[in-house]
């Protein structure tokens, strides 16, 4: 089966995934360190994997995207796999200091009561979010995103920074608005993305879109105006410091299993620490998103054949734990949840699970087991430790 997103562009599912792995190994070593950062439009993105709607599910996890590209480009395929480290990083960095992803959500509730009462903001957010700013290629960028779900890296760069600087509108409302329509829509690289452009994750090192640059990097399609020439970043405490992440509680791996697929994990099957559990049911819950929908749908499918049981789909946690019962099991197994909706669903399951007197485990994958204890400071420091990591995942070049 082969579903991609509405864009036909950016797989959702395992096989149009490894099919668009395949297309795009010949391009991911030089070609995609020269090229990866111009931005041809719309239908034109070959120059990068748009891969991030399957990395961020882990349809395809990270060594299966890495592997053939490696294979292929040896050292020439560096710049790719940085940037994959990149989302690591990310991820690593925020289950450090959850407390930035509460922040978030606090000032987002300050500022939905500014809107409620500040005209002249509300109208200047309902600009931007509806593309109606009159800067040429912020209003395209954010019709794009609003059509496809996508946008390039350097266009989310550029937007992000125009939102901050020129508009002069609060980054967590940019923050959520790419939450709210990016396919890959991420909770640690988009908020620490946005706080990496405004000038908070590096402090005081903000990015400037300059129209000039746009203008190149676009091939002439825009010439954007009065962008503001200095960054105004805003105030924001410092970063609490780093505490070890949270540790979940391991599979029982002689104890009658449901397997819960998640967004947070879509290919639990091939893991081989899991291929010796006692698998009774596999079974996903609802997902409001259509994305996330048709990604745990298809890696129910896959899990299920895998491990020769039935596979099910349940409205909420009470009718998981019901099934869970039902099967005869003690336990259920789920990939591990980050800092986000996704621990606060899994909250939500769990207390579900303990009235009924089931143990709820996470499998956490040796790549970020071994990567996110480097992921605390910047992300240089996290980049030093890549051959070493490539190296343990079984990734020589
Ligand atoms: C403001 C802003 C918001 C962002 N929000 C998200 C988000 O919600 N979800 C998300 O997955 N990425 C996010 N990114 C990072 C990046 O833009 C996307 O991962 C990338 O554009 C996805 O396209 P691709 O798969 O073609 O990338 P490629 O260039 O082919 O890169 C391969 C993979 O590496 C990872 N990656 C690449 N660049 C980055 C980066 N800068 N940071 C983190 N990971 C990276 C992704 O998993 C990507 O699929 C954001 C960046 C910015 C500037």
């Amino acid at each position: 089966m082969t579903i991609c997103s509405p864009a036909l562009d950016f797989p959702v599912t395992r096989d149009a995934a490894r099919m668009r792995l395949t297309q795009f190994v010949p391009h991911a070593g030089s070609a995609y360190a020269s090229g990866r950062n111009a931005d041809h439009g719309p239908g034109r993105h070959d120059a990068v994997s748009r891969l991030s709607a399957a990395l961020r599910r882990r349809t395809l996890s990270e060594v299966e995207v890495l592997r053939p590209i490696i294979a292929a480009h040896g050292p020439a395929a560096d710049a790719f796999a940085s940037e994959v480290f990149w989302r690591t990083y990310f991820k690593g960095w925020l289950e450090a200091r959850p407390l930035v992803w509460h922040g978030w959500l606090a000032a987002l509730d300050r500022i939905d009561a500014r809107l409620v009462e500040d005209d002249t903001l509300s109208a200047r957010h309902l600009a931007a979010i509806r593309g109606e700013t009159g800067i040429d290629c912020f209003d395209h960028w954010i019709g794009e995103l609003a059509t496809t779900g996508y946008l390039h890296n350097w266009a989310r760069m550029q937007v992000a920074s125009i939102w901050i600087f020129t508009l002069g509108l609060p980054w967590e409302l940019g923050a959520r608005h790419f939450l709210q329509t990016l396919h890959d829509a991420d909770p640690a690289s988009n908020t620490l993305s946005w706080r990496w452009v405004a000038g908070l994750h590096t402090r005081g090192k903000a990015y400037l879109a300059e129209a000039g640059r746009i203008t190149r990097m676009t091939g002439g399609r825009f010439s954007p105006l009065g962008l503001a020439t200095r960054p105004r970043i805003p105030d924001a405490p410092d970063h609490p410091p780093a505490a070890p992440p949270r540790e979940p509680v391991a599979p029982v791996f002689d104890a009658p299993t449901l397997l819960w697929i998640s967004p947070e994990d879509c290919s639990l099957e091939t893991e081989p620490a899991l291929g010796r559990l006692p698998v009774r049911a596999v079974a996903v819950m609802d997902e409001p998103g259509a994305i996330d929908r048709a990604a745990t749908d298809d890696a129910l499918a896959r899990a299920a054949a895998h491990f020769g049981v039935p596979a099910l789909r349940v409205a909420g946690p009470v009718a998981l734990s019901a099934l869970a019962t039902d099967a005869g099991c003690t336990q259920v197994v789920t990939g591990r949840a980050a800092v986000g909706p996704a621990l606060d669903r899994l909250i939500a399951v769990r207390g579900a699970l303990r009235r009924d007197g089931l143990a709820l485990a996470e499998h956490v994958r040796v790549w970020d087991r071994n990567a996110w204890p480097h992921a605390t400071r910047g992300f240089f420091a996290l980049r030093e430790r890549i051959p070493d990591l490539m190296a343990a995942a079984g990734l020589a070049k």
